[in-house]
């Protein structure tokens, strides 16, 4: 199926690996321009540069920092200028912190809630008046099941996931015909997977530590995810063909949910 992203442009931050990476090549094979943000700049050239692009696909490429507004806005403004507009974002930059709730200190909870909300909302500011433009635009926020299944060891994480679930259904119907929508995702195979692995230290092959991750957690699909699977609902969100969805969330996770 033409999902209709030919020619539009939409920004994806935390594109240098995992399912921001995954997400800019299904763009730009689709023949999309891609806006795409990280930290290290060095390291998100070289995971875009091999990338194929379809129909004449391009790519802005820049640091920046999502905890940073300033530089979000500069991001946004240089993408839209190169790009000719923007379409669509995807809210995807982060990580988890792995610390119980006693363990976890005052500083640790608000970095938190600055990743999953502040940087979402500093995005979501600066894109606003190009989006308004668009005849099709569209916000992914890149969440996680943890929003509604909460983990004792990822106490904080967890509950900042579960503001930006609520925080994903406002917006919904506060920036529409904009349509915001969540992919929740469970254990998916990216870099913060292999760093866990390898600060592990078990002695076991990462395949053997994934899989017994995967049955330890309850995933009925028996494996951790992969990028490219939680790329392609990320895409069918941002697509003109998802028309009427918004406030509503996808889970990419398995079968790992417990809840109905
Ligand atoms: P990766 O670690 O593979 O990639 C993270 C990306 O985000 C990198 O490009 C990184 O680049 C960038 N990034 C991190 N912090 C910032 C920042 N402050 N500003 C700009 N860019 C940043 O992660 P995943 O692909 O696994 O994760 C993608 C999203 O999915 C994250 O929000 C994560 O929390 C969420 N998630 C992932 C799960 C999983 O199992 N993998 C489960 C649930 C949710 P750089 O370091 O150069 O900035």
């Amino acid at each position: 199926m033409d999902l209709g992203l030919a020619g539009r442009a939409y920004a994806v931050t935390g594109a240098s690996s995992g399912v921001g990476l995954a997400t800019a090549a299904l763009l730009l094979a689709d023949g999309a321009h891609v806006a795409a943000c990280a930290r290290d700049a060095g390291r998100l050239a070289a995971a875009l540069d091999p990338l194929p692009r379809a129909g004449g696909a391009r790519v802005y490429a820049r640091s920046c920092d999502v905890l940073d507004g300033d530089a979000v806005t500069a991001f946004v403004g240089g993408a839209a200028e190169a790009l000719g507009g923007l379409d669509g974002v995807v809210n995807n930059a982060g990580r988890s912190l792995m610390a119980p709730v006693g363990e976890t200190t005052e500083a640790q909870w608000r970095e938190e809630f600055e990743l999953k909300i502040f940087s979402v909302l500093h995005l979501v500011h600066a894109a606003e008046p190009y989006l308004r433009r668009s005849d099709a635009p569209a916000i992914v926020n890149v969440n996680a099941i943890l929003s509604r299944q909460p983990e004792s060891r990822l106490g904080a994480t967890s509950a900042a996931r579960a503001a930006l679930l609520n925080l994903t259904k406002t917006l919904s119907s506060d920036l529409a015909p904009i349509r915001v929508n969540s992919v929740c995702l469970g254990l998916i195979d990216t870099g913060q997977w292999r760093r866990r692995y390898e600060s592990a230290g078990t002695g076991l092959s990462y395949e053997e530590w994934s899989a017994e991750l995967a049955a330890a957690r309850g995933v009925a699909l028996g494996r951790l995810g992969r990028a490219e699977e939680v790329a392609h609902p990320i895409v069918a969100l941002l697509s003109p063909r998802a028309s009427y969805i918004t406030g509503s969330s996808i889970d990419v996770g398995g079968g790992v949910a417990r809840y109905v």
